[in-house]
C-alpha cells in the first residue's frame, strides 16, 4: 500500500547553516590565558606556584568546571526551617555543584593556604587562584572569603584559636550539619549587620549575657537579630553583640558543643539579584551560646581585621568579574563578524576592548601588588601601603565593575543578555562586592581615617608612586595635582570620593608604567590621567595601539 502523505522525516527540511556565531568559551587554561597574570605572579613572588596555577588554570576552564557555575545560580538554595515533624532544622539546600564548588576552593587552599602554608608570596599564589575560580562562579566565594577571613580575627583569642584553626585551615569541605566538635574541617560566616544599621554598627541591639564568668574566652548567650547572615550553613560565626562593656566579638557555632543545636533561627533567605547559589538569611539569636573574641566592649577592633581582609577579597572577586568580561568581549568579537570584517578588528571595536581589558589590567595588578604586601606585614612599608590601598582599591575596583560588565555583555549584542550566556551573571554580581563589606561611602571615609590615625600612609602611599617617577610625564604632573589635594583641608569628607578616585588611578598608572606593556601603560595615562579624558568606556583617545592590548587580554592562544 502507499503512503497518501510524505514521510515524516521529510518534513525535516533543512532552513539554514548555523554561521558566524562563536564557539563557546571552554576548555581552555584560564591561568595560561592570561598574560598580564602570569607576569604578576612573578613579579610579586610567586613563581613557585607556577605548575600549581597551570593545573588549576586548566581546571577552571574545564567545560565541567564552567557548567557547575551555572548550575549552581540555576537550582538556587532552599531553607526548610522545620523538620517534617515539626521540629526546628534550619537548613539549606544546595545544589550538588554548590558543594563541588566549596570542594575545589577548599581542597586548593582557597579558604586558608595563606595562614597553613605561609611563606613568600603564599598570599599572591593565593589571590591568582582565587581571581581564577570567582571566574567560574562568584558566590560560593563568600563563604570562602569569611573562612579565610576568620583567621585574623580568631587570633586574638589563641584557646579558641588552637581548638578551631586547624578545622578553619583544613583542605577538606565537610557540609555536614553535625556538631563542630565531630568534624575536622569547618567554615566560618559573619554576622554584623542588623536591621537599624549595617554601617553604623554601634547601633547593634543584640545583646550577649555571660552564662558564668564574664570576659575573654567566656560563654555568653546571644538574644536578638541579624538582618544579613550569608551562608548560614557555615559551621560557627563572628558576630557582634553588646555587652554592658559595649560592642564585643563572639564566635558562635551551630551546634551546642553538648551536641544540642545551638538556637540560631533562620527566619527567610534574602531575594538577591546576584550571588544567587550563595545563601543569605535573615537571623534570629535565641540565646545562642557563644564566645568572646578579644576583648569586651572592643568587638569592633577584633572582627576589623576579618572585615579588612574580606575587603581585600573583594578587590580580587571584582578584578576577577572584570577579567571574564573581558575574555568574554574579546573572544565574540573575534569570532563575529558584521559589516564585511570582524568585530575585534574594527575601529571603534578595538577602541572599547582596548579600553575594557586595560580597565581589567589595572585592577589585577593593582589586587596582585595588595597581595604582595600581605605577604610581607612584617615590613612596615608593605604594612601601612596595605591599609591604605585596601580601602582604595576595595572602592575603586568594585565600583568600576558594573558598567564593565555592561560594556561586555553588549559587545555580545542580544546574546548577551540571554542566562544561557555567562554575561548575565557576571553583570548581576557586579554591584555587590561593592555595596557589602563597607560600601562605597564607608571605604572612602576609611581612606580619611587612616591618614588621620597615621599620617605615615600617605607617605607611603606616595612612596609607591614616587617608584614610577620620570616613566611617563602625565603621571608625573598627576602626581603632582594629587599631592595639592592634601593641602586643602577643606571639607575633606565631602571630597572624599573625588581623592579616593585620584588615589586609585594614580597608584593604578604607576604600577601600569612599571610592569606592564607600554601599550597599555600609555593608554591608561592617556585616558585615566588626563583632566578631559571620556565618560565612557570605548573614548579612548587616538594615536594608542589598540590592536596590542586586545592581543595581549585574549583568551586566544590557550584554548
Ligand atoms: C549580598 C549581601 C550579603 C551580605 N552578607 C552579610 C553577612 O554575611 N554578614 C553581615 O554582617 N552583613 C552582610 N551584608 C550586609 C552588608 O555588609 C551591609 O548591607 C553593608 O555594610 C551596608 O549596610 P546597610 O545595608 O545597613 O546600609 P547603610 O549602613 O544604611 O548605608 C546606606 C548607604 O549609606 C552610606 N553611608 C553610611 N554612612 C555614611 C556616611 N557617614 N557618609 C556617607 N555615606 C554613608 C553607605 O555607604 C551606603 O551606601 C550583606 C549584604 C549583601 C548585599
Amino acid at each position: 500500500m502507499t503512503h497518501k502523505y510524505p514521510r515524516a522525516d521529510q518534513f525535516v527540511a533543512s532552513t539554514h547553516q548555523v554561521e558566524n556565531q562563536p564557539t563557546a568559551l571552554e576548555n581552555y587554561n584560564l591561568y595560561l590565558a592570561d598574560k598580564a597574570l602570569r607576569k604578576a605572579v612573578e613579579r610579586e613572588g610567586a613563581s613557585w606556584a607556577y605548575s600549581d596555577l597551570i593545573a588549576f588554570g586548566e581546571l577552571a576552564g574545564k567545560a565541567d568546571s564552567i557548567e557547575q557555575g551555572f548550575q549552581a545560580n540555576k537550582y538556587q538554595p532552599e531553607l526548610r526551617t522545620h523538620d517534617r515533624y515539626g521540629h526546628r532544622i534550619d537548613l539549606i539546600d544546595f545544589h550538588p555543584t554548590y558543594h563541588q564548588l566549596m570542594s575545589t576552593a577548599i581542597e586548593h587552599g582557597l579558604h586558608a593556604s595563606p595562614w597553613s602554608e605561609p611563606k613568600l608570596g603564599a598570599h599572591v599564589a593565593r589571590a591568582a587562584k582565587y581571581y581564577l575560580h570567582t571566574q567560574v562562579e562568584a558566590s560560593h566565594g563568600c563563604p570562602i572569603t569569611m573562612t579565610f577571613a576568620s583567621i585574623p580575627a580568631l587570633r586574638h583569642q589563641p584557646d579558641l584559636f588552637k581548638e578551631w584553626g586547624p578545622k578553619i585551615t583544613a583542605r577538606q569541605y565537610d557540609p555536614r550539619n553535625i556538631p563542630h566538635t565531630e568534624k575536622s574541617a569547618v567554615t566560618i560566616g559573619m554576622a554584623m549587620t542588623e536591621k537599624q544599621g549595617g554601617s553604623d554598627v554601634r547601633l547593634n541591639s543584640t545583646r550577649a549575657y555571660p552564662i558564668d564568668k564574664e570576659g575573654s574566652g567566656q560563654t555568653y548567650e546571644l538574644v536578638g537579630h541579624k538582618w544579613f547572615v550569608s551562608a548560614p550553613m557555615c559551621d560557627a560565626f563572628l558576630v557582634l553583640a553588646q555587652t554592658a562593656s559595649g560592642l564585643s566579638c563572639f564566635l558562635v557555632p551551630r551546634w551546642r558543643p553538648d551536641g544540642s543545636k545551638n538556637p540560631i533561627q533562620i527566619q527567610q533567605l534574602k531575594q538577591k539579584m546576584g550571588n544567587a547559589a550563595n545563601a543569605s538569611s535573615e537571623t534570629e539569636l535565641r540565646g545562642a551560646l557563644g564566645w568572646m573574641v578579644g576583648q569586651e566592649g572592643k568587638g569592633v577592633r577584633t572582627i576589623i581585621e576579618m572585615v579588612a581582609t574580606t575587603r581585600y577579597d573583594c578587590m580580587i572577586g571584582s578584578s576577577s568579574g572584570m577579567r571574564q568580561a573581558v575574555v568574554q568581549a574579546i573572544h565574540h568579537a573575534s569570532h563575529r563578524e558584521a559589516f564585511g570584517a570582524k568585530l575585534s578588528e574594527q575601529p571603534l571595536m578595538q577602541n572599547l576592548l582596548a579600553d575594557l581589558a586595560i580597565e581589567s589590567e589595572a585592577a589585577m595588578t593593582y589586587m596582585m601588588r595588595i597581595a604582595r604586601a600581605m605577604d610581607n606585614q612584617d615590613d612596615e612599608h608593605e604594612k601601612l601601603l596595605s591599609r591604605i590601598a585596601t580601602p582604595i582599591g576595595k572602592y575603586w575596583i568594585c565600583k568600576r565593575t558594573p558598567n564593565h560588565a555592561y560594556e561586555a555583555m553588549e559587545v555580545i549584542g542580544g546574546s548577551g543578555v540571554m542566562e544561557n550566556h555567562i554575561m548575565p551573571r557576571l553583570f548581576r554580581e557586579s554591584p555587590v562586592n561593592a555595596i557589602w563589606e563597607g560600601s562605597g561611602n564607608i571605604q572612602c571615609i576609611d581612606v580619611l581615617r587612616a591618614i588621620e590615625k597615621q599620617p605615615e600612609v600617605l607617605d607611603v602611599y606616595f612612596a609607591e608612586l614616587q617608584r614610577a617617577q620620570g616613566a611617563d610625564k602625565r603621571l608625573d604632573q598627576f602626581i603632582m595635582r594629587l599631592k595639592s589635594e592634601f593641602t586643602d583641608r577643606n571639607m575633606l569628607q565631602y571630597r572624599a570620593r573625588s581623592i579616593t578616585d585620584n588615589m586609585a588611578v594614580g597608584l593604578q598608572a604607576a604600577l601600569l608604567v612599571q610592569h606592564a606593556s607600554t601599550d597599555v601603560a600609555d593608554a591608561f595615562c592617556a585616558s585615566r590621567l588626563a583632566a578631559n579624558a571620556g565618560l565612557n568606556y570605548g573614548t579612548l583617545p587616538t594615536g594608542l595601539n589598540c590592536a596590542a592590548i586586545v592581543e595581549r587580554a585574549s583568551p586566544a592562544d590557550a584554548q
